[in-house]
């Protein structure tokens, strides 16, 4: 794929650093499923996690495409679960750079622009692809919202600095009636319960919340009260490129690592890639990679170019979904290539695998991206 210099330059560097940092470590993290401090910290030097805060207000100022190539540059030096700190604090940035005011800009971009991580409370236990029927409620004390309710599968927890929390701060159908907050993760009530045991995506901590009588200052409500929820989802449209962009990387990884092995194993005297319908499987998943590539970029391009944050849908879940898919698919014959070796933990290509499916769930799943896209283009 052609570049800018520019991106080129951010592609190299970030390239360059996941071979160095991320590389070794990868396997070791997904065994221990331990965040890496020391690796989290020379991402924020390096001013990756927080890479989407713009420089008017001490960041970066990385545009979608960089946060793309950044996390695809790092999924593929190996590890899928890591290459989501790449531009981490975007899923907190991105929504107060939209819809919050200049002071809480002022606020809290330049700590993100430090680098420390955010996360997102929206699903619970009974409100996963319909977040809309959530129970947390939020009421009103004076100039504060006091919060009771509980979070299931939230990225991060307390190791984030900041949570994009959603509550219901009125009755309402749907939608309405949902508020966003930011809230420091070390106030009183911001407690975490069990730790998650996953299949994939380790080293990336994943907690049961329990928010109880929180207290959040009146001025860190994200948008108007009881339509939060519309606004910041659309500026999380903005984080789906970026998983696809891990999916892209992931397939790639996956990709290299069979050719790797078929051409270096042989059976009967012939190199396994010296077999057409392996060949054709190598070729096959090569051209499903480079696609879902160009359409991620494209996306990420149109973005960037400046398509209003109202028409981003679609496109953006054109990319996850497909990137998903093809990044599951991908890493489903990378194991295949390798046949029994594939399935061993030996060889990275079954936590490709694992960690491939993910793609397909979190920050909406691929049934969820259908339902996006069919609603763009049928109505
Ligand atoms: C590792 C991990 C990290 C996560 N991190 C976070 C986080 O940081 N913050 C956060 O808030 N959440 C997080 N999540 C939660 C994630 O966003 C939800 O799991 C996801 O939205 C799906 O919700 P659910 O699991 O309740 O599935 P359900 O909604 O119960 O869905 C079950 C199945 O039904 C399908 N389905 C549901 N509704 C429809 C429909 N209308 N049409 C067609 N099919 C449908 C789904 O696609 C899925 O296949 C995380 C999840 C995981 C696994």
């Amino acid at each position: 794929m052609l570049l800018a210099d520019h991106h080129r330059q951010f592609q190299s560097t970030v390239m360059r650093l996941g071979e160095k940092v991320i590389a070794p470590i990868a396997d070791e993290v997904d065994r221990t499923d331990q965040l890496p401090l020391d690796v989290l910290d020379q991402l924020a030097e390096n001013g990756l996690v927080q890479l989407v805060v713009p420089e008017a207000y001490g960041g970066p100022g990385g545009d979608l495409t960089s946060l793309c190539l950044g996390r695809e540059a790092i999924a593929r030096c190996g590890s899928m679960a890591l290459a989501q700190l790449v531009g981490q604090n975007g899923i907190v940035a991105y929504p107060i750079l939209h819809f919050g005011t200049e002071e809480q800009k002022q606020r809290f971009l330049p700590a993100l622009a430090t680098g420390v991580l955010a996360c997102v409370g929206l699903t619970e236990a009974g409100a996963g692809s319909n977040p809309t029927v959530m129970t947390t409620r939020a009421r009103q004390d004076g100039s504060t919202w006091v919060v009771n309710g509980h979070k299931s599968f939230i990225s991060y927890g307390k190791a984030a600095r900041y949570c994009l929390l959603f509550a219901r701060t009125s009755e309402g159908k749907g939608a309405r009636g949902i508020s966003a907050f930011v809230v420091e993760t070390d106030s009183e009530g911001f407690v975490e319960g069990r730790h998650n045991d996953k299949l994939g995506g380790r080293g990336i901590p994943n907690v049961e919340l329990f928010l109880e009588d929180l207290r959040v200052p009146a001025e860190n409500m994200i948008g108007q009260e009881g339509e939060g929820f519309a606004a910041a989802m659309r500026a999380l449209h903005l984080m789906r490129p970026p998983i696809a962009a891990i999916a892209v990387g992931g397939a790639q990884a996956a990709l290299d690592y069979a050719i790797g092995y078929a051409r270096a194993r042989e059976q009967g005297g012939i190199a396994l890639a010296a077999h057409q319908g392996l060949r054709w499987m190598l070729a096959d998943m090569a051209t499903q990679t480079e696609a879902a590539r160009s359409l991620l970029f494209e996306c990420a391009r149109q973005i960037d170019a400046g398509l209003p944050l109202d028409q981003i849908a679609t496109i953006s879940s054109m990319a996850k979904w497909k990137c998903a898919e093809v990044a599951m698919g991908v890493a489903t014959d990378a194991v295949q290539v390798l046949g029994a070796a594939g399935y061993m933990r030996d060889h990275p290509v079954e936590r490709y695998l694992r960690d491939a499916k993910l793609m397909a769930i979190y920050e909406g799943t691929s049934q969820i991206q259908l339902n996006t896209i069919a609603r763009g283009v049928i109505g």
